[in-house]
């Protein structure tokens, strides 16, 4: 599928996990951004528009993922801004349930979230936020959560 992009596109993208991570330059350090129609863009809603046509001007391209840098078509959806919001708190309900153990190694964490797991480790380590506790709260392993706080630079 991705073969079907443009070769310039295809060369900043990492493809080897579910998510396609932009690796060229981002807004604000989070939206890929991309050249296209003349223009700067975003590399999702490039992504997006490649594969499904036109995006109407009042609809914006969300992330199924949470992950701001992914330009994975399948993970993109058309929303308005009100489904933008209610989309995040969906997600905030739904990473509670996310799947345990294995699977769980793998979630996408957005930044925030992980910056807020950083801090409250720090604030409230060996409380009833320890890393099992914070593995809980955010849906994911406790090593992931280890990785975390152990890992300055990990970026979900
Ligand atoms: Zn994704």
């Amino acid at each position: 599928m991705e073969t079907q992009l443009p070769k310039r596109f295809i060369d900043k993208v990492d493809f080897t996990g579910s998510c396609w991570i932009w690796m060229a330059s981002k807004v604000g350090g989070r939206y890929g951004q991309y050249r296209y129609k003349g223009k700067m863009g975003l590399s999702h809603r490039f992504s997006w528009e490649h594969f499904n046509g036109t995006i109407p001007p009042e609809m914006r391209v969300l992330h199924k993922c949470d992950v701001p840098s992914c330009v994975n078509p399948l993970h993109l959806f058309l929303g308005t801004n009100q489904d933008n919001t209610d989309d995040m708190m969906e997600k905030g309900r739904h990473v509670n349930t996310i799947k345990k153990g294995e699977e769980a190694l793998n979630v996408k964490l957005s930044q925030r979230q992980v910056d807020e797991i950083r801090e409250t480790y720090q604030r409230r380590a060996r409380n009833e936020f320890s890393t099992i506790g914070l593995a809980k709260k955010f849906g994911v392993s406790n090593q992931q959560i280890s990785r975390i706080i152990n890992n300055k630079r990990w970026t979900g």
